[in-house]
């Protein structure tokens, strides 16, 4: 972990490795039963792990997210879409700087996606490949959550339920799941002819959660974490390997 690094620790580790791991979270609600730093503590343990296993350089995670959707429910915190781009976009510019070629971002948080995204692109002009990797998306975790869940929820459903249960088994109400799946929504947000509204969480449900948290367990959850922590090596590893030509944009064609 970067962070524990002295600099010259560090000179020796960013001469040698290419690839750093930057874990994004949020502080927001999830449901009555789950903590608010669901979504920064899956990031940073994936990242973490990740890190141990393959020496790749791991940031410290940034907690504070794009959340601004969630604030009607007590101890949310957020910061706008552009502070966020542009907070996260120089820092990486800094692992550039240091000599990193590519960077993941391990993101926990859904809201942050489109920024994150956005500031990949921006990165690639700086000679940084960056990546956006979310366990939830991944399709060797879809298929497992298939298997697993009958309901796997989006936001502090089964899926979220279980990876707390495997990580930080200590903040899960258990005694809270009853009322998050009595007041949880269908589906997250609400569509109309096609588009999704511009709605906040506390307008479609009164617990936060969507869907049944009651499936999770600590076994569900540590064979989603392993899974989506396979995948992220082998991430690491492509990235590690890439060639330079292969990951900038290309010339003008002929
Ligand atoms: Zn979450």
């Amino acid at each position: 972990m970067l962070e524990n690094y002295s600099w010259k620790s560090a000179r020796k580790t960013f001469r040698s490795k290419k690839v750093a791991l930057v874990p994004v979270g949020s502080m927001e609600q999830h449901g009555p039963h789950l903590p608010l730093g669901t979504d920064f503590f899956i990031a940073q343990a994936l990242a973490e792990s990740a890190a141990r296993d393959t020496g790749a350089i791991c940031t410290p995670g940034i907690p504070i997210g794009v959340s601004a959707h969630h604030r009607q429910f007590w101890g949310t915190l957020w910061v706008s879409p552009q502070t966020f781009r542009q907070y996260v976009y120089e820092a990486a510019i800094g692992l550039g700087y240091h000599g990193v070629g590519g960077i993941i971002f391990v993101n926990g948080h859904g809201g942050n996606l489109p920024s994150l995204q956005e500031i990949s692109r921006n990165l690639r002009p700086e000679k940084l490949y960056s990546v956006v990797y979310q366990w939830w998306t991944d399709p060797s975790v879809i298929e497992l959550l298939n298997r697993l869940f009958k309901s796997k929820g989006t936001h502090a459903g089964a899926m979220e339920t279980a990876m707390v249960l495997a990580i930080r088994p200590e903040l899960v109400d258990a005694a809270s799941y009853d009322e998050a799946a009595r007041g949880a929504a269908a589906e997250f947000g609400i569509k109309k002819f096609g588009a999704e509204l511009p709605v906040d969480t506390v307008e479609f449900s009164e617990s936060g959660a969507t869907l049944d948290p009651r499936e999770a367990t600590v076994e569900a959850g540590k064979r989603i974490f392993q899974t989506a922590l396979d995948s992220l090596k082998s991430f690491i590893d492509w990235l590690e390997k890439a060639k330079a030509d292969d990951l900038e944009s290309q010339a003008h064609r002929d």
